[in-house]
């Protein structure tokens, strides 16, 4: 496993840091991102005891970023075998359907499932080329219908389309051994779970790690919960 390669997005806090940090403890190779350059450089320096890592600034809202870190990736390395779609935001419990501020719902769709859909397809060709890919889609049971209440408007609603572009890709990149998953980390203490969450960023990266290296002929398009598949 040492040669693969790993990238996070939103990986200089919370859930994405602890995710580099257990890939990294595991022999992968990591590029670990962050939006501000003083965030990836104060969070490079702590990771590096860990393991092989660099450092590759990204804004999953921002197509130009995209574009500069699939360059990075073919002149540097030419190679990308897993892809954790981590980053997100607005868990927006202060508003709810009826009295929504629609723009913060575009902004909130615009990183968590365009964001994630962007680097999906920055990073297929690499996948494709080398018949073998994991992509990760960090979602959340608040985008479950099965889970679904009244509350998060825009957070919900960008995590069922997340899971919506899972089954997409899925379908569409099985016969290249890509397989691609939902996965919710549960509630975890971060600035978006809030202190008083049951758990550590270490255990909500426990599923996402178990779904980036599921084996060939693994499960493809489903929503796991503490690497047991739940309802969408
Ligand atoms: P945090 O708020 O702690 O971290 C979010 C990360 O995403 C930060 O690194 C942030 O960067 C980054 N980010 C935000 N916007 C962008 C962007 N436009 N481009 C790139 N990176 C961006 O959240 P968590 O660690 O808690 O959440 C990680 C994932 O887990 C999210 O997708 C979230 O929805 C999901 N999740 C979390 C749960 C929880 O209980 N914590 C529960 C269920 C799902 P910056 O520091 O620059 O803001």
């Amino acid at each position: 496993m040492k040669h693969r390669i790993a990238l996070v997005t939103g990986s200089n806090r919370g859930i994405g840091y602890a995710t580099v940090q257990e890939l990294l403890k595991k022999g992968y190779r990591v590029i670990m991102t962050a939006r501000k350059e003083a965030d990836g450089a104060k969070s490079l320096s702590e990771l590096e005891k860990y393991g092989d890592v660099k450092f590759h600034p990204l804004d999953v809202s921002d197509p130009e970023s995209i574009h500069r870190i699939a360059r990075y990736i073919e002149s540097t390395i030419g190679q990308l075998d897993i892809l954790i779609n981590n980053a997100g935001i607005h868990y927006d419990t202060w508003q709810s359907a009826t009295s929504a501020d629609l723009d913060q719902v575009q902004e909130t769709l615009n990183v968590n499932l365009f964001g994630a859909w962007r680097m999906a397809l920055a990073v297929v060709p690499f996948m494709q080329k080398q018949k073998h890919g994991r992509i990760v889609n960090v979602s959340s049971g608040s985008g479950a219908f099965a889970e679904m209440g009244s509350g998060t408007p825009g957070y919900s609603i960008s995590k069922a389309a997340m899971n919506v572009l899972t089954i997409k890709l899925a379908s569409d990149l099985r016969k290249y051994n890509i397989l691609v998953n939902s996965v919710c980390p549960g509630w975890v203490r971060t600035e978006m779970g809030g202190m008083a969450a049951p758990r550590s960023p270490q255990k909500g990266a426990e599923t996402i790690i178990w779904a980036a290296e599921l084996p060939d002929h693994g499960p493809t398009g489903k929503f796991f919960r503490d690497k047991r598949e739940i309802a969408w």
